[in-house]
Protein backbone atom coordinates (compact mmCIF):
# COMPACT_ATOMS: atom_id res chain seq x y z
CA UNK A 1 0.00 0.00 0.00
CA UNK A 2 1.67 2.94 -0.90
CA UNK A 3 1.88 6.39 1.42
CA UNK A 4 0.78 9.61 0.71
CA UNK A 5 3.19 12.38 1.28
CA UNK A 6 2.46 16.12 1.86
CA UNK A 7 -0.23 17.35 -0.59
CA UNK A 8 -0.95 14.33 -1.66
CA UNK A 9 -3.93 12.09 -1.41
CA UNK A 10 -4.62 7.79 -1.34
CA UNK A 11 -6.88 6.77 -3.80
CA UNK A 12 -9.28 3.70 -3.82
CA UNK A 13 -10.14 3.13 -6.97
CA UNK A 14 -14.00 1.99 -7.58
CA UNK A 15 -14.57 2.44 -11.40
CA UNK A 16 -11.71 2.23 -14.26
CA UNK A 17 -12.33 4.42 -17.55
CA UNK A 18 -10.82 2.28 -20.99
CA UNK A 19 -10.76 4.74 -23.62
CA UNK A 20 -9.44 3.94 -27.36
CA UNK A 21 -6.49 6.34 -27.19
CA UNK A 22 -4.77 3.59 -25.17
CA UNK A 23 -4.26 1.73 -28.09
CA UNK A 24 -2.07 3.98 -29.68
CA UNK A 25 -0.09 4.57 -26.99
CA UNK A 26 0.40 0.76 -26.76
CA UNK A 27 1.02 1.17 -30.39
CA UNK A 28 4.88 1.88 -30.67
CA UNK A 29 6.58 0.99 -27.31
CA UNK A 30 9.80 3.63 -27.03
CA UNK A 31 8.32 5.68 -29.78
CA UNK A 32 7.38 8.30 -27.82
CA UNK A 33 7.22 9.45 -24.31
CA UNK A 34 3.69 9.06 -23.70
CA UNK A 35 3.49 5.47 -24.83
CA UNK A 36 3.33 2.50 -22.41
CA UNK A 37 5.96 0.73 -21.80
CA UNK A 38 6.16 -3.24 -20.77
CA UNK A 39 6.42 -2.92 -16.57
CA UNK A 40 4.76 0.65 -16.16
CA UNK A 41 1.43 1.29 -14.91
CA UNK A 42 -1.83 1.36 -17.88
CA UNK A 43 -2.93 4.70 -17.75
CA UNK A 44 -6.38 5.70 -17.64
CA UNK A 45 -9.14 7.60 -15.95
CA UNK A 46 -10.17 6.80 -12.22
CA UNK A 47 -12.76 7.50 -10.06
CA UNK A 48 -12.67 6.44 -7.02
CA UNK A 49 -12.52 6.99 -3.10
CA UNK A 50 -9.96 8.81 -0.45
CA UNK A 51 -8.82 6.40 1.85
CA UNK A 52 -6.23 8.68 3.58
CA UNK A 53 -5.13 12.47 2.86
CA UNK A 54 -2.18 15.20 3.47
CA UNK A 55 -4.32 17.97 1.86
CA UNK A 56 -6.75 20.42 2.99
CA UNK A 57 -8.62 19.91 0.13
CA UNK A 58 -9.78 16.36 0.48
CA UNK A 59 -10.86 14.36 3.15
CA UNK A 60 -11.50 10.98 4.19
CA UNK A 61 -14.36 9.76 2.29
CA UNK A 62 -14.71 12.19 -0.57
CA UNK A 63 -14.66 10.26 -4.44
CA UNK A 64 -12.60 11.95 -6.98
CA UNK A 65 -11.54 11.70 -10.29
CA UNK A 66 -8.16 11.49 -11.96
CA UNK A 67 -5.67 9.78 -13.89
CA UNK A 68 -4.65 7.00 -11.85
CA UNK A 69 -4.47 4.27 -13.94
CA UNK A 70 -4.39 0.81 -13.67
CA UNK A 71 -4.00 -0.19 -10.29
CA UNK A 72 -6.51 -1.10 -7.10
CA UNK A 73 -4.85 1.93 -4.85
CA UNK A 74 -2.96 4.83 -5.84
CA UNK A 75 -1.13 8.04 -4.66
CA UNK A 76 -1.33 11.52 -6.61
CA UNK A 77 -0.97 14.90 -5.59
CA UNK A 78 -4.56 16.47 -4.43
CA UNK A 79 -4.72 19.45 -7.30
CA UNK A 80 -4.13 16.69 -9.91
CA UNK A 81 -7.54 15.06 -8.51
CA UNK A 82 -11.45 16.58 -9.04
CA UNK A 83 -13.64 16.28 -6.68
CA UNK A 84 -16.74 14.68 -7.45
CA UNK A 85 -20.30 14.49 -5.62
CA UNK A 86 -22.47 11.23 -6.35
CA UNK A 87 -25.36 13.35 -4.63
CA UNK A 88 -25.78 14.96 -7.87
CA UNK A 89 -25.10 12.28 -10.13
CA UNK A 90 -24.09 8.82 -10.34
CA UNK A 91 -20.18 8.48 -9.71
CA UNK A 92 -19.19 6.98 -13.17
CA UNK A 93 -20.47 9.33 -14.74
CA UNK A 94 -17.14 11.51 -13.90
CA UNK A 95 -16.00 9.30 -16.54
CA UNK A 96 -19.04 9.68 -19.26
CA UNK A 97 -21.15 12.28 -19.45
CA UNK A 98 -19.47 14.65 -16.78
CA UNK A 99 -16.14 13.70 -17.79
CA UNK A 100 -13.45 13.41 -20.90
CA UNK A 101 -16.20 12.08 -23.57
CA UNK A 102 -18.80 14.67 -22.49
CA UNK A 103 -16.71 17.41 -23.02
CA UNK A 104 -15.16 15.96 -26.21
CA UNK A 105 -19.43 15.81 -27.52
CA UNK A 106 -19.74 19.32 -26.06
CA UNK A 107 -16.88 20.93 -27.20
CA UNK A 108 -16.18 19.22 -30.79
CA UNK A 109 -19.95 19.58 -31.77
CA UNK A 110 -20.89 22.96 -30.48
CA UNK A 111 -17.62 25.21 -30.60
CA UNK A 112 -15.91 23.27 -33.37
CA UNK A 113 -19.28 22.72 -35.73
CA UNK A 114 -21.49 25.09 -34.41
CA UNK A 115 -24.68 23.09 -35.33
CA UNK A 116 -27.72 25.44 -36.53
CA UNK A 117 -31.21 24.65 -36.39
CA UNK A 118 -32.81 22.17 -38.90
CA UNK A 119 -29.11 20.91 -40.47
CA UNK A 120 -28.12 17.68 -40.91
CA UNK A 121 -25.20 16.00 -38.61
CA UNK A 122 -23.62 12.97 -39.06
CA UNK A 123 -21.98 11.44 -36.08
CA UNK A 124 -19.72 8.33 -36.40
CA UNK A 125 -18.59 5.49 -33.84
CA UNK A 126 -22.38 7.27 -33.13
CA UNK A 127 -23.11 4.24 -30.24
CA UNK A 128 -20.08 4.45 -28.48
CA UNK A 129 -19.46 6.92 -25.34
CA UNK A 130 -18.88 10.44 -27.40
CA UNK A 131 -20.78 9.90 -30.40
CA UNK A 132 -24.16 8.57 -28.15
CA UNK A 133 -23.64 12.38 -26.32
CA UNK A 134 -22.80 13.78 -30.07
CA UNK A 135 -26.03 12.89 -31.50
CA UNK A 136 -28.21 13.97 -28.54
CA UNK A 137 -26.88 17.17 -27.67
CA UNK A 138 -27.11 17.77 -31.54
CA UNK A 139 -30.89 16.87 -31.69
CA UNK A 140 -30.74 19.28 -28.05
CA UNK A 141 -29.68 21.84 -30.87
CA UNK A 142 -32.70 20.50 -33.25
CA UNK A 143 -30.41 19.01 -35.73
CA UNK A 144 -31.38 16.10 -37.81
CA UNK A 145 -29.11 12.93 -36.79
CA UNK A 146 -27.67 10.42 -38.22
CA UNK A 147 -25.51 7.81 -36.48
CA UNK A 148 -23.03 4.85 -37.97
CA UNK A 149 -22.31 2.11 -35.61
CA UNK A 150 -21.11 -1.55 -35.92
CA UNK A 151 -24.16 -3.38 -34.63
CA UNK A 152 -27.91 -3.67 -35.36
CA UNK A 153 -28.73 -3.73 -31.45
CA UNK A 154 -26.66 -0.23 -31.32
CA UNK A 155 -28.26 0.80 -34.54
CA UNK A 156 -32.13 0.49 -32.71
CA UNK A 157 -30.47 2.06 -29.34
CA UNK A 158 -29.43 5.06 -31.13
CA UNK A 159 -33.34 5.57 -33.12
CA UNK A 160 -34.03 5.11 -29.36
CA UNK A 161 -32.22 7.83 -28.39
CA UNK A 162 -33.70 10.41 -30.53
CA UNK A 163 -31.35 9.55 -33.95
CA UNK A 164 -33.85 10.19 -36.59
CA UNK A 165 -31.95 7.08 -38.79
CA UNK A 166 -28.53 5.35 -38.33
CA UNK A 167 -26.89 2.20 -39.81
CA UNK A 168 -24.81 -0.42 -39.56
CA UNK A 169 -21.60 -0.17 -41.46
CA UNK A 170 -21.03 -4.01 -40.88
CA UNK A 171 -23.75 -5.29 -42.98
CA UNK A 172 -23.97 -2.17 -45.62
CA UNK A 173 -21.52 -2.07 -48.43
CA UNK A 174 -22.21 1.10 -49.96
CA UNK A 175 -21.91 3.90 -47.40
CA UNK A 176 -22.26 7.01 -49.68
CA UNK A 177 -25.32 5.21 -51.42
CA UNK A 178 -26.73 4.86 -48.05
CA UNK A 179 -25.81 8.20 -47.30
CA UNK A 180 -27.20 9.88 -50.29
CA UNK A 181 -30.58 7.96 -49.23
CA UNK A 182 -30.55 8.98 -45.86
CA UNK A 183 -29.42 12.82 -46.35
CA UNK A 184 -30.40 12.96 -49.81
CA UNK A 185 -29.93 17.55 -48.65
CA UNK A 186 -26.48 16.30 -48.10
CA UNK A 187 -24.07 16.70 -44.30
CA UNK A 188 -23.76 19.89 -42.90
CA UNK A 189 -21.63 18.62 -39.84
CA UNK A 190 -19.84 15.30 -39.40
CA UNK A 191 -18.52 14.68 -36.44
CA UNK A 192 -16.16 11.88 -37.03
CA UNK A 193 -14.86 8.99 -34.29
CA UNK A 194 -13.65 7.26 -36.67
CA UNK A 195 -11.66 8.02 -39.77
CA UNK A 196 -11.37 5.61 -42.55
CA UNK A 197 -13.64 4.11 -45.44
CA UNK A 198 -16.68 5.57 -43.40
CA UNK A 199 -15.35 9.31 -43.09
CA UNK A 200 -14.12 9.14 -46.67
CA UNK A 201 -17.77 8.74 -47.47
CA UNK A 202 -18.98 11.11 -45.11
CA UNK A 203 -17.04 14.19 -47.13
CA UNK A 204 -18.07 12.89 -50.31
CA UNK A 205 -21.62 13.87 -48.83
CA UNK A 206 -20.48 17.38 -47.64
CA UNK A 207 -22.43 20.31 -47.81
CA UNK A 208 -21.13 24.05 -49.00
CA UNK A 209 -19.75 25.24 -45.60
CA UNK A 210 -19.71 21.96 -44.14
CA UNK A 211 -18.06 21.90 -40.76
CA UNK A 212 -16.11 18.48 -39.94
CA UNK A 213 -14.81 17.54 -36.14
CA UNK A 214 -12.18 14.96 -36.23
CA UNK A 215 -12.20 13.84 -32.50
CA UNK A 216 -11.00 10.60 -33.26
CA UNK A 217 -9.74 8.12 -35.85
CA UNK A 218 -10.51 4.48 -34.23
CA UNK A 219 -10.10 2.64 -37.40
CA UNK A 220 -6.53 3.92 -37.57
CA UNK A 221 -5.22 3.47 -34.17
CA UNK A 222 -3.75 -0.45 -34.81
CA UNK A 223 -2.79 0.11 -38.29
CA UNK A 224 0.96 -0.18 -38.76
CA UNK A 225 1.03 1.47 -42.19
CA UNK A 226 -0.84 4.30 -43.32
CA UNK A 227 -3.93 3.24 -44.77
CA UNK A 228 -4.66 4.89 -48.60
CA UNK A 229 -7.94 6.24 -49.64
CA UNK A 230 -9.21 9.26 -51.79
CA UNK A 231 -7.22 12.36 -51.70
CA UNK A 232 -10.67 14.83 -50.81
CA UNK A 233 -9.19 18.18 -49.63
CA UNK A 234 -10.09 19.15 -53.67
CA UNK A 235 -13.42 18.57 -52.36
CA UNK A 236 -12.96 20.78 -49.19
CA UNK A 237 -12.80 23.61 -51.58
CA UNK A 238 -15.50 23.10 -54.04
CA UNK A 239 -17.34 22.86 -51.07
CA UNK A 240 -15.76 25.93 -48.75
CA UNK A 241 -16.17 23.31 -46.09
CA UNK A 242 -13.88 23.13 -42.35
CA UNK A 243 -12.08 20.31 -41.30
CA UNK A 244 -10.83 21.17 -37.73
CA UNK A 245 -8.48 18.19 -35.38
CA UNK A 246 -9.49 19.73 -31.41
CA UNK A 247 -8.27 17.95 -28.10
CA UNK A 248 -10.02 17.83 -24.86
CA UNK A 249 -7.41 19.71 -22.71
CA UNK A 250 -7.53 22.84 -25.34
CA UNK A 251 -10.67 23.71 -23.27
CA UNK A 252 -9.82 23.53 -19.93
CA UNK A 253 -10.52 26.96 -19.08
CA UNK A 254 -14.05 26.25 -20.24
CA UNK A 255 -14.35 22.55 -18.43
CA UNK A 256 -16.80 24.17 -15.49
CA UNK A 257 -19.21 25.48 -18.02
CA UNK A 258 -19.35 22.39 -19.84
CA UNK A 259 -19.90 19.93 -16.74
CA UNK A 260 -22.98 22.75 -15.70
CA UNK A 261 -24.53 22.38 -18.89
CA UNK A 262 -23.84 18.75 -19.39
CA UNK A 263 -25.03 18.13 -15.82
CA UNK A 264 -28.66 20.04 -16.26
CA UNK A 265 -29.24 17.76 -19.46
CA UNK A 266 -28.67 14.61 -17.83
CA UNK A 267 -30.78 16.46 -14.66
CA UNK A 268 -33.61 17.30 -17.24
CA UNK A 269 -33.79 13.99 -18.86
CA UNK A 270 -32.58 15.59 -22.25
CA UNK A 271 -29.32 13.50 -22.20
CA UNK A 272 -29.67 9.46 -21.10
CA UNK A 273 -26.74 7.31 -21.11
CA UNK A 274 -25.64 3.48 -21.07
CA UNK A 275 -22.51 1.51 -19.65
CA UNK A 276 -20.37 -1.26 -20.67
CA UNK A 277 -19.21 -2.30 -17.42
CA UNK A 278 -16.72 -5.00 -16.89
CA UNK A 279 -16.36 -6.72 -13.42
CA UNK A 280 -12.60 -6.59 -12.10
CA UNK A 281 -9.19 -4.96 -12.65
CA UNK A 282 -8.25 -8.45 -13.68
CA UNK A 283 -10.19 -8.39 -16.65
CA UNK A 284 -9.14 -4.63 -18.02
CA UNK A 285 -7.65 -6.21 -20.54
CA UNK A 286 -10.36 -7.91 -22.13
CA UNK A 287 -12.34 -4.90 -21.51
CA UNK A 288 -10.11 -3.07 -24.04
CA UNK A 289 -9.86 -5.71 -26.61
CA UNK A 290 -13.63 -5.86 -26.35
CA UNK A 291 -14.22 -2.02 -26.56
CA UNK A 292 -11.77 -2.47 -30.01
CA UNK A 293 -13.62 -4.57 -30.98
CA UNK A 294 -17.13 -2.69 -30.54
CA UNK A 295 -18.96 -4.89 -27.90
CA UNK A 296 -19.77 -1.71 -25.57
CA UNK A 297 -22.52 0.45 -25.86
CA UNK A 298 -22.01 3.61 -24.21
CA UNK A 299 -19.21 4.14 -22.04
CA UNK A 300 -16.41 0.74 -21.26
CA UNK A 301 -15.40 1.01 -17.98
CA UNK A 302 -14.43 -1.79 -15.16
CA UNK A 303 -15.66 -2.09 -11.80
CA UNK A 304 -12.99 -2.48 -9.47
CA UNK A 305 -14.40 -2.52 -6.15
P1 LIG B 1 -16.29 4.36 -27.90
O1 LIG B 1 -16.90 4.95 -29.13
O2 LIG B 1 -17.11 4.20 -26.68
O3 LIG B 1 -15.65 2.94 -28.23
C1 LIG B 1 -14.96 2.72 -29.39
C2 LIG B 1 -15.91 2.26 -30.54
O4 LIG B 1 -15.23 2.40 -31.77
C3 LIG B 1 -16.26 0.78 -30.47
O5 LIG B 1 -17.37 0.55 -29.64
C4 LIG B 1 -16.54 0.45 -31.94
O6 LIG B 1 -17.94 0.54 -32.18
C5 LIG B 1 -15.84 1.57 -32.72
N1 LIG B 1 -14.82 1.03 -33.63
C6 LIG B 1 -13.79 0.21 -33.33
N2 LIG B 1 -13.07 -0.06 -34.44
C7 LIG B 1 -13.69 0.60 -35.45
C8 LIG B 1 -13.43 0.70 -36.87
N3 LIG B 1 -12.40 0.06 -37.45
N4 LIG B 1 -14.26 1.45 -37.62
C9 LIG B 1 -15.31 2.09 -37.05
N5 LIG B 1 -15.60 2.04 -35.72
C10 LIG B 1 -14.79 1.30 -34.95
O7 LIG B 1 -15.00 5.23 -27.55
P2 LIG B 1 -15.01 6.75 -27.06
O8 LIG B 1 -14.26 6.80 -25.78
O9 LIG B 1 -16.37 7.29 -27.15
O10 LIG B 1 -14.09 7.45 -28.15
C11 LIG B 1 -14.60 7.71 -29.47
C12 LIG B 1 -13.52 8.40 -30.30
O11 LIG B 1 -13.25 9.68 -29.73
C13 LIG B 1 -12.19 7.65 -30.32
O12 LIG B 1 -11.65 7.74 -31.61
C14 LIG B 1 -11.34 8.41 -29.32
O13 LIG B 1 -9.97 8.27 -29.60
C15 LIG B 1 -11.85 9.82 -29.53
N6 LIG B 1 -11.68 10.76 -28.40
C16 LIG B 1 -11.06 11.94 -28.68
C17 LIG B 1 -10.93 12.90 -27.70
C18 LIG B 1 -10.28 14.20 -28.04
O14 LIG B 1 -9.91 14.97 -27.13
N7 LIG B 1 -10.11 14.50 -29.33
C19 LIG B 1 -11.41 12.65 -26.40
C20 LIG B 1 -12.07 11.42 -26.14
C21 LIG B 1 -12.20 10.48 -27.17
P3 LIG B 1 -18.63 -0.09 -33.51
O15 LIG B 1 -19.39 -1.30 -33.03
O16 LIG B 1 -19.52 1.01 -33.95
O17 LIG B 1 -17.53 -0.44 -34.48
Amino acid sequence: MPKPGPGEALIRALYLSIDPYLRGRMAAPGGSSKSVEPGSIVVGGVAGQVIESNDPRLAQGDYVEGQLGWQEYAVASAKTLRKIDPKLAPLTTALYVLGVPGLAAYFGLLDICRPQPGETVLVSGAAGAVGSLVGQIAKIKRCRVIGIAGTDEKVEYLTSIGFESAFNYKTVPDYEGKLRGLAPNGIDVYFDNVGGPITDAAIARLNQRARVAVCGQISQYASEEPSMGPRWLGQLILKQARVEGFLVRQFSDRFEEAYRQLGNWLRDGKIRYRESVVDGIENAPKAIVGMLEGHNIGKQLVKVA
